[in-house]
């Protein structure tokens, strides 16, 4: 068997805010969480006291004027140890990706973690989805470590707990989702219990989540318990909707087990492809917590972000939202390109805090008329967008500005204008393109997804509004695109089904025909509206 390491080092213009859609959206682009339709090492650490995160500048801006530079303060939390690498307390923020690799091709998984890795990755996790690819984990585990590459593995496993307990006596971290750990997929049905049918439920989750942490006691694994929006069960739904307090009770109801069980080796992550409703959810997950005398590390990011400048900037506006509120241990950045492309956006959130943080509340403390004024002269056109989007993406999820308008020198009136115009999307404050949610891809994904995102976004670019979601696998892409008004999903190999909102319409299509297909059928849809 493998043996996990535990201290090697690692290797390491003021814009209108009208929309005016040219295609209309089956549904509206509310901000509300609602889902919119068409259709241990139980190492036991004390919380660290809030502090410079070892990797996060001081707070320095290039302006002057008020409001005065105020101290970067970071969340304190306890500490989860994986492997060789430390997550929360005053530990660096931690940055992760995910293969897309197939989980029984060592050789690839191994060849793709390298490149994350050399890239600056702290962490890589890979799907799990069968027992088979849990126990071909100890392999990849093994080929690293002979190659010198000590940087923890983060087995990431849904609806079977029998995965996660195989996963865990492998590699350093497991993630389980707690909305199909015990209860089933996801069907968007309305449940009703009792209260002590639902009591009964919680027990079942506790009967079989208690031995899955004794596992992961006995062999130094740390967890993650990752909420997904788009992965709420049956049972949170019908108890709470389809709200942020259900997001985090589905949270909650696995962190109070780890409390009972005195496990600490433990992060939390709650994410959504709607930004709103993921810093919503995890500043009310960390009043949740903090009330119940909890206090562990979170891991931030923004699912189904997309790709190139859009899920960048989509990204940092949530991401950087969160870490300019001194939220945050571990991130990352998904997008549907090579995963070691996240690594460099990644790091230059986390190297931006100080500065953004400045930003942020100078930014605030100018709000004139409904507009945000934000001057940046930064040249360097990647981070610029990315710090603007931390910077000032917190002010418009708050809705405490409708309108942007963005200064610097070194870019023409147009780039600033689309800029702001990306900024407002991402915060949902004002929509004027297309909405691409697309999954990063994994191990499941069946289809290439790079460039069918390319063929779907020239063929329907111009339908400002409309939110297209573009997703790997049938298993978790219906229910992670939940937000999204059409849908293509990857059904098996070369077949996809496509959506309308949460239902089926077209089921199993060949994948040659499947773009013409989405179009026929968005195109169909809007001429009926009119
Ligand atoms: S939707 Fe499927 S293919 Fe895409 S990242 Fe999620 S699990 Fe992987």
């Amino acid at each position: 068997m493998t043996t996990k390491p535990t201290d090697a080092p690692s290797l390491q213009s003021p814009l209108s805010a009208s929309n005016a859609p040219s295609v209309q959206s089956p549904s509206s682009a509310s901000n509300a969480p609602s889902v919119q339709s068409p259709s241990n090492a139980s190492n036991v650490p004390s919380v660290q006291s809030p502090s410079n995160a070892s990797n996060v500048p001081s707070v320095q801006s290039p302006l002057n004027g008020d409001p005065a530079p105020r101290p970067f303060l970071r969340r304190p939390t306890t500490v989860a140890q994986v492997g060789n690498t430390a997550i929360g307390g005053d530990n660096p923020i931690r940055i992760q990706s995910m293969t897309t690799t197939d989980t029984n091709d060592t050789q690839g998984c191994v060849e793709q973690a390298k490149r994350i890795i050399m890239m600056g990755g702290e962490l890589v996790r890979l799907t799990t989805q069968g027992t088979r690819e849990a126990e071909n984990l100890q392999n990849i585990v093994r080929e690293l470590r002979l190659q010198g590459f000590m940087t923890p593995l983060v087995a990431d496993v849904h609806f079977n707990p029998n995965v996660a307990d195989v996963a865990a006596r492998y590699v350093e971290k497991v993630r389980i989702n707690p909305g199909n750990y015990v209860d089933p997929a996801r069907t968007f049905r309305h449940l009703e219990y009792t209260d002590e049918e639902y009591q009964a439920e919680l027990r079942k989750i506790e009967e079989r989540f208690v031995p899955f942490l004794r596992i992961c006691r006995e062999h130094h694994t740390a967890i993650r318990i990752g909420v997904n929006h788009g992965s709420l069960s049956d049972r949170i739904m019908s108890r709470y909707g389809d709200t942020p307090e259900g997001i985090v009770e589905s949270c909650m109801e696995f962190l109070r087990i780890c409390q009972r069980e005195d496990f600490q080796n433990v992060v939390i992550s709650i994410k959504a492809s709607n930004t709103v409703v993921m810093v919503q959810s995890v500043r009310l997950l960390v009043k949740a917590m903090d009330s119940e005398d909890m206090h562990y590390p979170l891991h931030l990011g923004v699912t189904e972000a997309g790709e190139g400048e859009d899920g960048r900037i989509k990204s940092a506006v949530g991401i950087g939202a969160l870490l300019t509120e001194g939220i945050g241990d571990t991130i990352r950045v998904s997008l549907s390109e090579d995963p070691e492309y996240e690594i460099p956006v990644a790091r230059k959130l986390v190297e931006s805090i100080g500065e953004c943080t400045y930003l942020r509340a100078q930014a605030e403390a100018s709000l004139n008329d409904d507009t945000v004024t934000l001057c940046l002269d930064e040249p360097d056109w990647e981070t610029f967008q990315l710090k603007a989007a931390m910077a000032v993406g917190a002010l418009f999820i708050d809705q405490k500005a409708h309108r942007l308008t963005i200064t610097n020198e070194n870019f023409t009136h147009e780039q600033l204008t689309a800029l702001a115009d990306s900024i407002l999307q991402a915060a949902r404050i004002k929509f004027t393109k297309t909405e691409y949610i697309s999954c990063p891809g994994c191990g499941r994904t069946l289809y290439d997804l790079q460039t069918t995102i390319r063929r779907i976004k020239e063929a329907t670019k111009g339908m400002v509004g409309l939110k297209i979601g573009i997703m790997g696998c049938i298993v978790n892409g219906p229910g992670e695109m939940a937000d999204a008004d059409y849908g293509y999903v990857g059904a098996a190999r070369g077949k996809i089904s496509l959506y309308r909102g949460k239902e089926c319409v077209l089921k199993n299509i060949p994948e040659q025909d499947a773009v013409q297909q989405l179009l026929r059928l968005i195109l169909e849809d809007q001429k009926k509206l009119h």
